[in-house]
């Protein structure tokens, strides 16, 4: 099927004795055996199915169906939000504890983690300017397991060349690991591009309300898992599995079983079925509401440009940003929901933000509801001025998250907003 109809059927028909059209709600902690025997079966993991919700539930497992074949991936786990999407999926290859080469231009949460809980763990993470195909290579070492990256970085959107770093990876046999949060599926599938598991953060684009938290691990089923001295966790027998490996027992899935037997099992960050069922229904409007904000941004951009208050806007549709030529073929029909305008003047930033009266200050994206936030003072608030300039930002950058509104209404209050800032801040007219 064609990914709007995806969007809108993948994972569920009507069934049951009601036949809902709406994916069912099945909050239950647990599941009835029909007898000890099909008890003793699935606990063993020797059959499949549910038997306590911390590792699978039936309006889950429907969300996971859905995002993966919306990534165009074989399998997929659910997770309680993006961190713990991120988090496992990791885990999951790191084992030992061993090391990542990961793109120096992550979300904040996703640095925190790297650079102070995996630390913790022993796992060692080397960053990489991403743009720097050398640097990939040049960054592996004997031990290292996962590149990770952002398919669309946050706020630049700077779109990765994922055929490029996927081709350094496999070289090395090493997985690569997309976190394709801003840009959805409707807009790149990492997998389609050499990538071979993907991991969302389902609370933005995905639920597209901002209503719920939740997060999503998909795997292509096509990495080569089999070498036992590499991937003992994988293709090597474990006593927890009476001494059979996860390779033998489900194939292309062992890699989704490890995050969900152990990972999920064992550390818990279990997606609540209310959220899996809140998330499908943001998932049915994704592609229109993709389509929608798309046009909002070209809009914006368009008329914004030449604003006396904008020293520039960072986005991949404009022959200035670096990732101009990449994006023409990697995310033709744009990044995701999320744009960088810079100010003409630092002095400029709160005047705009409080003159705002529509778009809201608030630390999301991907909400229906348009937000701005400072990254400098806001979610990249740790980084000094070097690190700010590192990222491609300064203090004066802006990080608009564009929602639903008519582009006309939120058009016309970042006019009213950045006009009268200039009119409280004089002196930085025409800076
Ligand atoms: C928000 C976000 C995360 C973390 O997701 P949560 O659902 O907030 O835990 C990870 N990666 C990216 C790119 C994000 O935007």
């Amino acid at each position: 099927m064609s990914q709007g109809t995806d969007a809108v059927h993948a994972g569920y028909r009507p069934s049951g004795e009601f036949r809902p059209m709406l994916p069912p709600l099945h909050n239950s902690a647990a599941y009835q055996f029909e007898s000890h025997g099909e008890a003793i079966e699935k606990f063993a993991l020797r059959q499949s199915g549910f038997t306590y919700s911390r590792t699978g539930n039936p309006t889950v497992s429907i969300l996971e169906q859905r995002v993966a074949a919306l990534e165009g991936g074989a399998h997929a786990v659910a997770t309680a939000t993006g961190q713990s999407a991120v988090a496992l999926s990791l885990l999951a290859l790191t084992q030992g504890p061993k090391h990542i080469v990961a793109s120096s231009s992550l979300y904040g949460g996703t640095v925190d983690l790297f650079t102070d809980t995996f630390a913790d763990f022993g796992i060692r993470v080397t960053f990489v300017d991403q743009a720097d195909h050398a640097a990939w290579g040049n960054a592996i070492q004997e031990d290292t397991r996962a590149f990770f990256l952002e398919s669309v970085s946050n706020p630049l959107c700077t779109v990765a060349d994922l055929p490029a770093i996927a081709a350094i990876a496999h070289e090395h046999n090493i997985p690569v690991v997309v976190d394709n949060t801003l840009a959805t599926p409707v807009n790149v599938k990492p997998l389609d591009f050499g990538a071979d598991i993907v991991v969302h953060s389902a609370t933005k684009g995905l639920a597209g309300h901002g209503s719920v938290l939740g997060g999503v691990v998909v795997d292509s089923g096509t990495f080569d898992f089999s070498n036992t001295v590499r991937w003992p966790q994988i293709s090597a027998p474990r006593a927890r599995l009476n001494n059979t490996s996860l390779l033998e027992r489900h194939g292309a899935g062992a890699y989704t079983m490890l995050v969900r037997s152990k990972f999920l099992h064992d550390l818990g960050p279990t997606l609540a079925p209310a959220s899996a069922q809140s998330i499908l229904t943001g998932i049915e409007t994704l592609p229109v509401r993709a389509a929608h904000v798309h046009r909002s941004i070209t809009t914006l951009i368009d008329k914004l440009s030449s604003h006396p208050g904008i020293a520039a806007i960072h986005h991949p549709s404009l022959s200035s940003h670096p990732s101009f030529e990449l994006a023409a073929t990697i995310t033709p029909n744009g990044t995701g929901c999320v744009l960088a305008i810079e100010l003409a003047d630092p002095s400029l930033v709160s005047p705009v933000i409080d003159g705002l009266s529509l778009i809201s200050l608030a630390a999301n994206v991907g909400d229906t509801r348009t937000m701005i936030s400072h990254p400098a003072t806001m979610t990249h608030c740790r980084l000094t001025e070097e690190q700010l300039v590192a990222a491609g930002l300064n203090t004066s950058t802006l990080r608009l998250s564009v929602g639903l509104e008519d582009p006309a209404d939120l058009l016309a209050d970042l006019t009213q907003a950045l006009d009268l800032a200039l009119v409280l801040a004089p002196q930085t007219q025409g800076a």
